[in-house]
């Protein structure tokens, strides 16, 4: 089968990419220019995977649909078999109006629908990459959500502050709009059409890389980020704002390593796209892809427990590079933040129902051990 990813060169895409070449999909892959198909072209063909890999420019999902009869996306859907449209402007700048991060997040995703149903006769099934963003606000006391939850808070904001309000807000609310856009055209259209639509809801995808930063290593391009990280500015947002809590963490304040959030490792989130399209379940399903351990899982020791949850307070991913044997570096000593804060009672302000996830997808999460292993050996292997 042949998959098309859009945005494909990005964080969570080149991943979602990389796992549905190694299951033996062809996947054909949007990027906005010719050196970012290249690079992509170029690490595939380093892992021997590129024979079923092309890219198509996509170049703006918007500019082509403002009051034309084509979208950006009806050459790109031709003969494939499924779609995963994780394309989005994720803010990193200033923008004048909430609509430059609106109009490509809203039109973008009802354009690669409208697409589908143009050109898209082999299609079986749309994978739509929402958010935890869409399903909840950051709530005042510890809440768990669940896909029957909607974030109504964001787009209010949006529309009471217009361009006044943080980038950050006008994001979340892109989220909220383009899903709910994407679940109104799918139900107005799901009776003339032969796909169906899954949404994948992950929160805050990161890896420990910035972290290590904070560690005062030097960072170029870490595993498990394999998209194009020529410098530390040049991340995708989540992993800056992980940034701005552990790596730069020194900076920080007992009370802001003490604040806690729930995450994802960026290879789960790239393989619940493969699931996503392989278990007919998932059909017709919103799903929060989100870290943890499952309720049936019995792989963890009691005492991993307080660490290795979904949810993590931000000083344990200090707790847990420290808790590596031997030392992951002889020569740098590992900040340790301030362990006392995990001594107390712990509270995460925000959990997930994953109840969903686990009887559709099944994954078997990487813990932030792992996470934090697999970065640290990558870097010793590069003399970092
Ligand atoms: P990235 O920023 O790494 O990738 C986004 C991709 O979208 C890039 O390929 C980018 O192209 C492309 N893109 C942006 N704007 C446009 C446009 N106007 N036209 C065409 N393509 C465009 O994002 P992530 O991998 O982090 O996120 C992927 C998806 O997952 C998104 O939908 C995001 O909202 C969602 N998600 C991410 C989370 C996270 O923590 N990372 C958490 C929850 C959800 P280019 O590289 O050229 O700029």
């Amino acid at each position: 089968d042949k998959v098309l990813i859009t945005g494909a060169n990005g964080y969570i895409a080149m991943w979602a990419t990389r796992l549905f070449l190694e299951r033996g999909y062809s996947v054909r892959g949007t990027v906005r220019s010719e050196d970012k198909a290249k690079f992509m072209k170029d690490y595939f063909s380093s892992l021997r995977l590129s024979d079923q890999f092309e890219t198509t420019i996509v170049e703006d999902m918007v500019k082509l649909m403002v009051g034309a009869q084509e979208g950006a996306f009806d050459e790109a859907v031709k003969d494939v078999d499924a779609i995963a449209h994780l394309a989005t402007p994720f803010p990193d700048n200033f923008v004048k109006e909430p609509e430059e991060i609106l109009r490509p997040a809203v039109q973008g995703t009802v354009g690669i629908l409208q697409s589908a149903i143009k050109n898209g006769n082999k299609v079986k099934r749309i994978i739509v990459t929402s958010s935890c963003a869409a399903v909840m606000a950051r709530p005042e006391k510890p809440t768990r959500f669940s896909e029957v939850d909607w974030n109504t808070t964001a787009p209010k904001q949006v529309e009471e502050q217009g361009s006044n309000t943080p980038m950050a807000i006008i994001y979340r609310a892109s989220k909220v709009l383009a899903e709910r856009e994407a679940w109104k055209f799918y139900e107005r259209h799901k009776n003339e059409v032969q796909w169906d639509l899954t949404v994948l809801n992950p929160p805050g995808v990161s890896i420990p890389h910035k972290f290590f930063r904070y560690l005062g290593v030097q960072l170029k391009d870490v595993t498990p980020s394999i998209h194009d990280v020529k410098s530390t500015t040049s991340l995708n947002t989540s992993l800056q704002i992980w940034c701005n809590y552990v790596v730069l963490g020194c900076n920080k304040t007992k009370q802001e390593l003490s604040d806690s959030s729930c995450w994802v490792d960026v290879r789960d989130i790239g393989l619940a796209h493969v699931l996503a399209l392989e278990r007919p379940e998932a059909g017709g399903e919103r799903i929060i892809v989100a870290e943890g351990v499952s309720s049936h899982s019995s792989r963890f020791l009691l005492q991993d427990a307080k660490i290795f949850t979904g949810n993590y307070i931000f000083q344990e991913w200090l707790d847990v590079a420290n808790s590596i044997t031997p030392p992951p570096f002889s020569s740098h000593r590992l900040p340790i933040g301030f362990p006392e804060i995990l001594d107390d009672d712990r509270v995460y302000k925000i959990t997930y129902d994953k109840s969903k996830e686990e009887r559709i997808l099944g994954i078997q999460f990487h813990t932030k051990l792992q996470t934090t292993k697999d970065t640290l050996e990558d870097f010793s292997k590069r003399g970092w």
